[in-house]
């Protein structure tokens, strides 16, 4: 079936469309209105923020980088806190949501099995997805069947309206009893909040697909974007995220803007999250220079007369493909070793310094691909 036939003959989904059209109405309307009538107060404006971020976050680090990927354990309390705060995000259920985002990732921009593919556009992947009944979007729970055994995964989807209700008008109203306006608290914490928590969760599916840089994978539309991982709380290193969804940050740099990273990073610290996964950064680099020959090869395949430069490529890659090997050999070492329980031994120095060599390796590969690319250019120029 085409694009074009699946969207008008699946059927509208009434429930999310109200849902959207009406919190996009009041957000339009009722909250400029009642801001020029009656004036919002200090209390209203910081709740809001403040439960934006916690809104947001409980999606980015509970729905997505807890449950979806299990890129961390976190204690019942922690699990507890995302399972009520994603609840007010009214995204879904947990359980409904990872299995989505499951299907989003093993089969991403497929025009068919990717719920929200970007390839099927802006619109279908920001939001359009959600106010038709697809077939693409059809959850099977069985890629979640870990989550099933998840007694608060299990009671959130249980009693999922009432969590939601509550948390979106219960403790707006509960706010403004406490500081004196629930109007506005309800217009500012409730309303506001989940429209700027909903367009920003979208954006991940929508914009991180389209708008950035490709440093470890162009193999699917998912993309590097530090202008909108500020926005989405360090979700839009989206590029990285696709390749190695199982790390518990986005941003892997210190100066990456990945609050939610942060946040685990915090909860482990007081013991309210454990195990949290990494990818060895020898791993991250190779995907990067990989990167960088795919585009220097297909730079050189467009040119003429490029055989030296070619040749030097070719040296390049030689050196690349040794130093895979030898580090594949050292890590099937370290892995017997740690099998073995020497711990001492594969932790000792002779192993680190070895690692810490072969990553340098492959970081000065990295600049002198870069070199040669430059005087390739320069080559051009004069
Ligand atoms: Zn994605
Ligand atoms: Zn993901």
């Amino acid at each position: 079936m085409t694009d074009k036939a699946q969207q008008t003959k699946a059927p509208v989904n009434w429930t999310a469309t109200i849902m959207f059209i009406l919190t996009t109405l009041v957000v339009a309307i009722a909250v400029p209105w009642y801001g020029i009538a009656h004036g919002f107060n200090t209390s209203a404006w910081v709740s809001a923020v403040v439960l934006i971020f916690i809104t947001g976050t409980a999606i980015t680090g509970g729905y997505h980088r807890l449950w979806s990927h299990n890129s961390f354990d976190a204690h019942p309390l922690l699990r507890l806190w995302f399972a009520l705060w994603g609840a007010a995000a009214l995204q879904n259920t947990i359980l409904d949501w990872c299995s989505g985002h499951r299907v989003h990732h093993r089969h991403c921009d497929d025009l068919e099995k990717d719920p929200y593919s970007a390839k099927r556009g802006f619109w279908f992947s920001h939001m359009g997805w959600m106010i038709r009944d697809y077939p693409s979007s059809r959850v099977d729970f069985a890629n979640v069947k870990n989550l099933q055994k998840d007694p608060i995964v299990m009671w959130q989807y249980k009693y999922y309206v009432p969590i939601a209700m509550g948390m979106n008008f219960g403790v707006p109203i509960l706010l403004g009893l406490i500081f004196g306006d629930v109007w506005g608290m309800l217009l500012l914490a409730g309303f506001f909040r989940l429209f700027i928590t909903h367009h920003v969760t979208f954006f991940i599916n929508s914009l991180a697909h389209m708008w950035g840089s490709q440093p470890y994978t162009d193999e699917n539309t998912a993309r590097d974007n530090h202008f909108l991982a500020f926005f989405t709380h360090g979700e839009g290193y989206h590029n990285f995220h696709h390749i190695f969804q199982n790390d518990y940050r986005n941003g892997i740099k210190w100066y990456h803007w990945d609050p939610t990273k942060w946040i685990i990073k915090g909860a482990s610290m007081v013991g309210l999250a454990s195990n949290l996964r990494t990818v060895p950064d020898f791993k991250i680099r190779r995907a990067m220079v990989k990167m960088q020959f795919k585009r220097a090869q297909a730079k050189l395949a467009k040119a003429e007369n490029t055989e030296k430069w070619s040749e030097l490529l070719e040296k390049e890659y030689d050196k690349f493909h040794h130093l895979l090997n030898e580090w594949t050999e050292q890590h099937t070492e370290k892995l017997e070793e740690a099998r073995k329980h020497l711990q001492e031994k594969w932790e000792n120095a002779s192993v680190r310094v070895r690692y810490h060599e072969l990553e340098e390796q492959l970081k000065q590969q990295s600049l002198r691909l870069k070199m040669i690319m430059a005087d390739y250019r320069a080559s051009l120029a004069g």
